[in-house]
């Protein structure tokens, strides 16, 4: 999917200023004006290439200094040491906003500060039993409370239980439901290439499925783990309830146990499940998001955006989801600071709040800089994990796409240099209907949901190599953009997002 330097001639419109543009401050340039480099400029001119050359030696000392020097790995280890469960509204979270300001005044960003928003607040609580319970045996299938589920009543719920593989087929059996635990079986589709594709394709099982259920009246919704390995791991995740529906209890059974209960459902066995849980809802809590800058030299009201989400699901480490997309932006900001390099425009590291379980810091970020956001050049998140890098996914126009992907290939050599349509990530969605152009930095996907909202989601589950080649990638990426003589072009403005 590499593609040659090469813009198309409308595009050469849009670039004028960026052609040939002027070296960057710590640039060295490639060589004193020759014979060769005239050629070399007019062979460009002829072909319509933007000519990157005075930042290639920037952006591979970044990926350099990345992989050599880097601190994306032990900025992760400590995130993960201080602050492992930092859910919303809890004293983890706290822990990391504090430690995500400390880290960015540590590395030198400017203009640090909390940004505040009001976050759910829920909590697990000790008590989460599933239990087949049989005539003449028990056993205990493994489950985690999905985010935001009512308790069962003390002492726990029993009931029989139906599997479906989707909401029509539940519908289809609504009458077999009433009374019973509705047991969501479809696994996400291994044939599908694309992990996040599947996980889409299987995930509105957990987020809807207690709704569906409570609405044909079953008494708790269970759900097939969103991942494709068969291990004993449940994963859980954020649901919601019908504003005006019952609020039945709903969890995330492990993939081995949702095996087991299908098995003995298919034979036949006469058996009811027995439910307790404990969590509660707690009024909404104060919290923040974390912001700091590297004031642009020329253009510092021009913004790009780097962020990941400080928040993470209260098992595991949130080390992959999102503390690696926490170190990457931090990282990538402290390279491009330690290099002694202040690109034209400014560099806004933000670590959103909440993004698990409501996403109130993104949408608290796109209001209260709604008068700046026409000044938003492009605004770029990682949250899929720390894995080697493959690309990024945009949703920029065609003709940024391709400046893009030429950017892009300045950090080849991290293999980062797939540039492709696509989404930009959740917290920097909002930002879409303002015209900003949001690009996801898109690593290797195959074991993500391996770990994705698990208790296998460690720091050990992290290679720090992988994770620094990120690091490098996207510090070159935003680097350069915000360094180019001309902005990005904004992409044309959609529909407000719903507040
Ligand atoms: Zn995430």
């Amino acid at each position: 999917m590499r593609r040659a330097l090469c813009i198309c001639a409308s595009l050469a419109l849009a670039l004028q200023g960026c052609r040939a543009p002027s070296a960057p401050d710590n640039a060295q340039p490639a060589a004193s004006a020759s014979a060769d480099a005239n050629a070399s400029a007019d062979a460009r001119e002829a072909a319509n290439t933007l000519d990157l050359g005075p930042w290639r030696e920037n952006v591979d000392g970044l990926i350099t200094d990345a992989l050599a020097k880097g601190r994306s790995y032990a900025m992760l280890e400590e995130l993960c040491r201080v602050a492992p469960l930092r859910l919303s509204g809890s004293k983890g979270a706290e822990r990391a906003v504090a430690w995500a300001e400390a880290t960015m005044r540590a590395i030198g960003l400017e203009n640090v500060r909390l940004e505040p928003c009001l976050v759910p607040h829920w909590e697990r609580g000790s008590i989460e039993r599933l239990e087949m319970r049989e005539l003449d045996a028990r056993e205990n299938l493994r489950i985690l409370a999905l985010g935001g589920s009512v308790a069962t009543p003390k002492g726990g719920l029993r009931a029989g239980v139906i599997e479906v593989k989707s909401f029509e087929e539940l519908e289809q059996r609504a009458d077999e439901a009433r009374g019973k635990f509705v047991f969501f079986n479809r696994p996400m589709d291994p044939g599908n290439h694309d992990c996040f594709a599947a996980y889409g394709g299987a995930v509105d099982q957990r987020s809807a499925g207690a709704m569906r259920a409570a609405r044909a009246g079953a008494v708790g919704a269970i759900v097939r783990s969103m991942t494709m390995r068969l291990d004993d791991s449940p994963h859980t995740g954020a649901m919601n309830y019908a504003a005006d529906g019952p609020r039945i209890p709903a969890v995330a059974i492990s993939t081995l146990g949702a095996e087991r209960l299908s098995q003995r459902i298919a034979a036949g066995e006469r058996f009811e499940l027995e439910l307790e849980l404990d969590c509660r809802t707690l009024p909404d809590a104060p919290s923040h998001n974390v912001v700091g800058e590297i004031v642009g030299r020329e253009a510092p009201h021009e913004i790009v955006v780097v962020g990941g989400h400080l928040d993470a699901w209260d098992v595991g480490h949130g080390a992959h989801d999102d503390g690696a997309g926490c170190v990457h932006a931090l990282e990538a900001a402290r390279l491009i600071l330690a290099r002694g390099l202040r690109p034209r425009r400014t560099i806004r590291v933000v670590l959103f709040m909440n993004e698990e379980n409501g996403t109130r810091g993104a949408r608290a970020y796109y209001a209260d800089h709604a008068s700046e956001m026409e000044h938003h050049v492009l605004a770029l998140e990682s949250d899929a994990g720390g894995f080697t890098p493959r690309g990024f996914s945009t949703d920029a126009s065609a003709p940024v796409l391709r400046q893009l992907s030429d950017v892009a290939e300045l950090v080849a050599r991290t293999g980062a240099n797939n540039v492709f349509p696509g989404w930009g990530g959740v917290d920097i969605g909002p930002m879409a209907a303002s015209g900003v152009v949001l690009v996801g930095y898109r690593p290797d996907d195959e074991r993500y949901f391996d770990h994705h909202h698990s208790e296998r989601d460690t720091i050990d589950q992290v290679h720090p190599r992988e994770l620094a080649h990120g690091a490098g990638a996207i510090a070159g990426l935003i680097y350069v953009v915000a360094d180019l003589p001309e902005r990005l072009a904004r992409n044309p403005l959609k529909a407000q997002p719903q507040r």
